[in-house]
């Protein structure tokens, strides 16, 4: 079995998660963008302990990261830091058993696409999400989540993928 292992995204140091059980990984980028005085001191303590290390995504994480962003239609709301964050986790796959812990919904979502698992501080996480459908951006056409075309066929706008609730 591979080693547990948590990446935290600035929501996750910020709500004040950092495990003293397992090893905490996070990207240098998370760490400056951390203002909240509170958290940045814990956080820089940590790194000093060792119980925070700093890690970045490889290349080959990221390119895969960003091609399951685009196929989501989630471009806009992820900043470049939530995609290392994410690209950090598939990295880490490799060797480790990686659970991100983030409050983030964009981040949660891309990682349930990618099928890495995640833990919400503050909030229960996106629990009520069950499937995928796809959805036209032009026409609002819904379609199944295996429809295999990334154009309506109705109007030829681009079909994005929604996460449905029960
Ligand atoms: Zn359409």
């Amino acid at each position: 079995m591979k080693e547990k292992i948590y990446v935290l995204d600035a929501s996750g140091i910020i709500g004040g998660f950092i495990s003293s059980k397992n090893l905490n990984i996070t990207t240098s980028a998370v760490i400056s963008e951390i203002k909240d005085i509170k958290s940045k001191i814990a956080a820089e303590s940590a790194l000093m302990e060792g119980t925070i290390i700093l890690e970045e995504p490889d290349f080959e994480s990221t390119k895969k990261v960003q091609m399951a962003i685009e196929n989501s239609g989630d471009i806009l709301r992820l900043s470049e830091v939530d995609k290392q964050v994410v690209a950090l986790a598939v990295t880490l796959r490799k060797k480790f058993y990686p659970v991100v812990v983030t409050d983030d919904y964009s981040i949660q979502n891309i990682l349930k696409i990618l099928n890495i698992p995640y833990k919400s501080v503050l909030t229960q996480g996106i629990t009520e999400v069950y499937g995928w459908i796809k959805i036209c951006r032009g026409c609002r056409k819904k379609y199944p989540p295996d429809y295999d075309y990334e154009e309506c066929e109705i109007c030829g706008s681009a079909v994005y993928m929604k996460p449905t609730k029960k």
